[in-house]
């Protein structure tokens, strides 16, 4: 039989195809990477103006508690140390999160955990549901009223686009009440920006690997599918099926980004938005994230939307008749056995980037050991 040109055809450029693409040359194997859109690195990729990196798909932050992974991205790019602190605009007036100490006084005036514990249990047990049935019930028996209806309500239902009394309970499984006064919005231990943007990354991994942009797998599905003897496939996996078992359906968003001869618009990378009355849920800052000195500023209003296959799928809605359409096409996937299936469309699932790169890497890994036995 005639020898393959590669040895992988990588379709899709995000964290997972990059780094399974890093990993499989540098033990000598062929690949070639492809990505739908114009440019590489999927949803971590940077649109850098007025010396700004914008994260065109959203804010990004990285974090992890695996010194494995932390040194992993480390050989591509230097961190920052941005600590990520959001603020949050409720009915006129600034809080900061995560719920901690800080919230708690603003909220209360409460000034020891004592104080503030004490409120939140009282509140519990006059608003809270033994069984919640919905998620204001969930919510409720979780933090009580002054918490869910300052902070979770109108800022959950601009989210999901439905009333949080029809959405269920389990979209929030913990709501964490910080008792010391910290807003560091994660508990891990490695955090930070990639210096120069989220590109430096992807460029170090796809660094002499070939790759090409503005190509859909699907448009030229044969041919590509001829050039290497396996496909790795970051996309979405029904679309792989030719949605042969039902669409599987996610949310969406739209960003709108506004240029403004300012410095500083709002003082901090991320403020979110709880009231009806604004339509988007949170503004970014970009410049923020990278303590950036530009005289002008470059701000991104975050809308929650309804998806369709025109628009960008974002969050997976992992409720039962997905989590059932997804097992069918999980099922199928595993009699492809020249198509690796890996990422967050693929396996219908939100992941962290530090999530993301630690299954790519674990993919590579688990074919190096079948191929060595
Ligand atoms: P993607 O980055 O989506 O890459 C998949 C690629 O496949 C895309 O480029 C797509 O164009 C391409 N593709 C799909 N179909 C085809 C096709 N038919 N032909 C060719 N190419 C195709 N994580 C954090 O750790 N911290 C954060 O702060 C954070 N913030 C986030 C904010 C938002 C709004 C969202 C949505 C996610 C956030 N994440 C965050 C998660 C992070 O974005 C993901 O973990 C990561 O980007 C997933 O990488 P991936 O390679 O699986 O998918």
């Amino acid at each position: 039989m005639k020898e393959k040109k590669y040895d992988y055809l990588i379709v899709g450029a995000g964290l997972f195809g990059s780094v399974f693409a890093h990993e499989m040359t540098k033990r000598g194997k062929k690949c070639i990477v492809i990505d739908k859109r114009k440019h590489l690195g999927g949803n971590v990729y940077c649109e850098e103006k007025e010396g700004i990196n914008i994260h065109k798909y959203g804010a990004h932050i990285f974090h992890t508690n695996d010194k494995k992974i932390w040194d992993y991205v480390n050989q591509f790019a230097d961190f920052n140390n941005y600590i990520n602190s959001p603020l949050s605009l409720s009915k006129g007036k600034l809080y900061n999160l995560p719920f901690n100490m800080n919230t708690f006084y603003q909220l209360w005036g409460t000034k020891t955990p004592e104080e503030a514990k004490k409120i939140i249990n009282e509140q519990i047990a006059e608003y809270g549901f033994k069984s919640p049935k919905n998620l204001e019930e969930q919510a409720l028996s979780l933090v009580g009223k002054d918490i869910y209806e300052t902070f979770i309500k109108s800022y959950t239902e601009k989210q999901w686009g439905k009333k949080a009394t029809e959405l269920p309970s389990f979209i929030i499984k913990r709501l964490p009440v910080r008792f010391t006064y910290n807003n560091n919005y994660f508990n891990d231990m490695y955090q930070g920006i990639p210096v120069g943007g989220y590109n430096t990354i992807i460029d170090g991994l796809l660094s002499g690997i070939e790759t090409k942009t503005s190509v859909d797998f699907f448009e030229d599905r044969i041919s590509l599918e001829s050039l290497a003897d396996k496909v790795v496939y970051t996309g979405k996996i029904d679309e792989f099926f030719d949605y042969k078992h039902g669409q599987l359906e996610y949310r969406s968003l739209r960003f709108e980004h506004e240029l403004h001869t300012i410095e500083n618009y709002q003082g901090n990378a991320v403020v979110n938005y709880n009231d009806a009355s604004y339509a988007f849920t949170r503004i970014i800052e970009h410049k923020h994230f990278e303590f950036g000195k530009q005289n002008k500023t470059i701000i991104t209003k975050e809308y929650p939307e309804n998806w369709n296959r025109k628009k960008e799928a974002y969050y997976p809605i992992n409720n039962d008749r997905n989590q059932s359409i997804f097992k069918k096409y999980k099922e199928e996937s595993k009699l492809s056995k020249d198509v690796i299936f890996g990422g967050r469309l693929a396996e219908y699932r939100y992941y962290d980037m530090h999530q993301i790169i630690a299954s790519s890497l674990t993919k590579v890994e688990e074919i190096l050991k079948i191929e060595r036995q």
